[in-house]
Formats: C-alpha cells, structure tokens, sequence
C-alpha cells in the first residue's frame, strides 16, 4: 500500500529537465500539446502504436502473473484494493479493531457514535481529495495546478474532475469495497482461464486441518476454528471452503493463521501459497482418513478427508488420532516448478518480444517526421496555360528543442515541378518540438507524360539543413485522364 500509492501521489512532482521550451514534469499527458511525457521517452500522437504495445504488455503481464502465481494483481497492486486497504486502516484507526466496529456499529445513535462517523468520513473525504487531485496532476504542471486549485485559479475542468474522483474514491473504496471486485470487475470471472492446478494461490491445507476444532485430545487437526482467517478477509470469504471466485489473494489470512499457528505450537503453512498439484497422494489421504471411523466426505477433487465434529460427537466411537503432517517422504514441489511451466515460459517469451520490438522501434525512430495528405477536391486543377496542379499538405514534425529548417524534394518524373504556398524557396522553418503543415503544389507542364497519365508515384523528401536528417513519404500525382 505505501509503495504503490507513493507512486501515485507523488510521481507528477518529479521534475525532469527537457531543455527549453519543454515541460519539465517527468510524466505528463499533455492533451492541449498532444504529447505523453514519460521520463525520457516523448510520445506523440502518430506514436500512439507504443501506448497500444505497452498495454498490450500489460495484458500479457496479467496473464503471466496469474499463471503463475494467482490474483497477485488484484491482491497487491489492484487499485481497488490499495484504496481499500487504506480506508480500511483509517477506520481501524478511528473506529477500533474488529469487535469494536462491530460493537461501533450495533450500537445506538449517540454522541460518540456521530462522533467517530463525522471524523471517518471527514477523513475519507480527504483522502479521496487528495486522490482525485493526484489525477489531475498528471495532466498539467503539478506545482502550477497545485497553487492554481487552493487559489480558485485552476480551470473548472480541473475542479470537476477533483469532485467526481473524490465522490468515487469514497464510494468505491471506503463504502463499496469487496463488492466492486464480486460484482463489478470482470477479472475474477476471465482468472479462471488463466490457472491450472500448477498455480501457486492462497489456499488451505485441509488435509491438514480437518476435522477442525478446539479438542487437545488428538482427534482434530491442526485447524482451531479461531475464524481469524476469515475474520481478516477484505472479501468476507472462508479461504477453509476451497478456492472460490472472490479471494483477491491478498493473503491476509495466511498472515492471520501464522500467528495462530505460533501461538499454539503448530508448524505455519496450514493456510499458504499452494496449488493444487501440491497436495499429497490422494490415495495417501484416502488411507489417512479413512482411521477415522465416521464423517468421510469426498471433496470435489476427490480427496477424502474426515468432517469436522462429526467423529468427535459420534455416540460410543473412541478418539482417533488424527495425522496433520505431510506423508512421510512427500514435498510440495518447489516454487520454481510453479512458475518455471509451459505457459508461463510462453507468456514471457511472447512479452519479452513485444517489450524488445517497442525498444527497439523507441531508438531508431527519427527526430524530425512528415505526413503528406492529397488535397482530393479537386484531384487536379488545368491552369491556363495547360498545365496540371496537383495540392498538398504536408505536416513537419520536427522532435529537437529548437527550431530547424527543412528543405523540401521531391523524386518522381522529373518533368514535375515543386512550389509551397506562401514561399519563394523550398525550406521551411519548422518551430522546436511543433508540427508544421504546408500547403505544397506539384505541377506537370502541358506536353510533360505526367499531366495526361491517370497517376505517377511521387516521393516526397525532407532534409533537416542543421542535420542532414532525412524523411520521406509517398502519395500519388493525378494527371487529365485520371479516371
Ligand atoms: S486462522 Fe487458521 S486455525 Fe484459525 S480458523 Fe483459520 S485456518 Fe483455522
Ligand atoms: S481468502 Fe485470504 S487471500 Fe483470499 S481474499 Fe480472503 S484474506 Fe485474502
């Protein structure tokens, strides 16, 4: 929670110098200068193919880490439940531990009760304040806007979204909860897809903790039935039940019976990161339980394992020892087979190569860039002499932190002829980190092959003069027969 909302909070104030006439925020969506600033790295809007790689990466991301280890997404870094943790603490911190928000809220209405719920939800409004004011940093100078919002400066925009993210920072974080990620998010319901039985996820060793109970008499296992496990869930769940749909992975309960365990003198792990696969030879469990004389179910995946109470209260049945540790000469296979597997390596393999692929694009594409579009109304005018025009506009992007100028070419039939609007020469000035349109004009004279041919490939160059740094971009020129 600390490390991810730092992050959030105060990544828009680190500054980076870019030189002149540049942002110096290290990472900015600038959508009145259309740019995406991060660090180094400036995406502008014809790039937008590196935002889609990136997401993309995170896709892959998500399903590597779900194969491998669960729903550590939604468990450590999801937002919804960074944000609900924090709320969470907060009302720990105002209203007290469990038993006494519970004691809190069965309460009637008095004095201290108004109190605490005022000062909580004073607390949470703050929160979700500065959390909607975080946002909004990212899309302007964070300093100017800062000053600009306590001041009533800052535009109405600004103040618009700082409110609606406020309003839904509290409702889905300190109110909704558990219920955003049941209800709303489609993930618990794609994460099936993306785990197998050589998953590690948060599960409960039952093998191991049946029958559960509080008798030191031998014939329960290691499981007290204390309910810290499930009183610690953020979902509200009972991990003892089996793998279900709305356990984020947060692994609290295996924190919470940890320390049962200590306290009681048992080995940890009786809840842990386990998969399915890590559990011990079904037959073994089969000859285990089956020393108990009553209370055998069968689980779903077959396992047999002894009921909780039923043994102990059965009329005229003797105790039974029951066995909790592992069967002699069986380990849980080690993590690195867990995330070493088939599809993990096929995942990684797959994201490496995109992440490669966007590096690689990121440091061979050039400084200055063009566009050319056909002006196609008309396709072509006959000037009176004879001759045919072809218009243009073409958009220069010059990437430095100055201005250059760049000289125009072309390469087609040489019989074409070259002018820009507004210019005696063929250069042109293009202002720093701007894009500059052009209007161009291609003419073909009266007897030249090109006026009467229905097209002719043209090739347009750009040469920085400061440089020599060239670009170029193909279209067509559209002669009298052009159909
Ligand atoms: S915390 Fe451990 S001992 Fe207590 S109920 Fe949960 S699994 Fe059983
Ligand atoms: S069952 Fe355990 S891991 Fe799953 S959500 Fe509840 S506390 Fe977190």
């Amino acid at each position: 929670m600390a490390v991810t909302l730092g992050i959030y909070y105060l990544t828009p104030f680190i500054r980076w110098d870019r030189g002149p006439n540049l942002p110096d925020q290290a990472v900015l969506v600038d959508l009145a200068g259309r740019r995406f600033y991060f660090f180094w790295i400036e995406i502008w809007p014809h790039e937008f193919y590196f935002v889609a790689g990136l997401l993309i990466m995170a896709g892959l991301g998500l399903f590597l880490f779900t194969s491998a280890l669960g729903r550590v997404w939604c468990g450590y870094t999801c937002p919804q439940t960074v944000w609900t943790d924090l709320f969470i603490a907060t009302e720990r911190w105002i209203e007290g531990d469990r038993n006494a928000r519970v004691r809190l809220w069965k309460a009637g209405w008095n004095a201290r009760k108004i109190r605490l719920r005022v000062f909580k939800y004073v607390v949470w409004a703050i929160i979700g304040l500065l959390t909607g004011g975080a946002w909004v940093f990212y899309f302007a100078d964070a300093p100017t806007l800062a000053v600009d919002l306590v001041t009533g400066q800052a535009a109405p925009v600004a103040y618009i979204t700082v409110a609606i993210l406020t309003a839904t920072t509290v409702l889905m974080g300190g109110i909704a909860r558990e219920q955003v990620c049941i209800y709303m998010c489609p993930w618990p319901r794609i994460q099936g897809a993306m785990m197998d039985e050589g998953t590690l996820t948060v599960g409960y060793r039952d093998w191991r903790g049946e029958p559960r109970g509080k008798a030191h008499d031998g014939t329960t296992g290691d499981c007290i039935d204390c309910m810290a496990c499930v009183n610690v869930c953020p979902m509200g769940i009972d991990i003892r039940e089996g793998q279900q749909m709305a356990c984020i992975t947060c692994a609290l309960c295996i924190d919470a019976c940890d320390d049962v365990m200590d306290r009681i003198g048992k080995p940890r792990g009786l809840i842990d990161y386990l998969a399915l696969s890590d559990q011990p030879p079904a037959d073994d469990i089969s000859q285990r339980a089956a020393v108990v004389p009553l209370g055998v179910s069968t689980q779903a995946d077959g396992v047999s394992i002894p009921v909780a109470g039923q043994a102990r209260s059965a009329p005229n049945t003797a105790p039974v020892p029951i066995i909790t540790t592992a069967p002699k000469g069986w380990q849980p296979q080690p993590i690195w087979k867990h995330v070493l597997r088939p599809r993990t390596i096929v995942y990684t393999v797959l994201w490496a190569a995109i992440g490669v692929g966007l590096l690689f694009a990121l440091f061979i594409r050039p400084e200055i860039d063009m566009t050319v579009a056909a002006v196609r109304n008309p396709q072509f005018v006959v000037l009176s002499d004879g001759s045919v025009r072809n218009a243009y506009d073409i958009r220069l992007r010059n990437k430095h932190g100055e201005e250059r100028a760049f000289h125009l070419s072309l390469t087609a039939d040489d019989t074409l002829r070259i002018s820009l609007e507004g210019r005696t020469d063929l250069t042109v000035p293009v202002p720093a980190d701007a894009t500059f349109r052009q209007r161009v004009y291609v003419t073909a004279r009266p007897g030249d092959a090109a006026a009467f041919a229905d097209r002719t490939d043209l090739r347009f160059w750009i040469e920085d003069i400061v440089s020599g740094e060239r670009a170029h971009a193909d279209t067509h020129f559209f002669g009298r027969d052009m159909q």
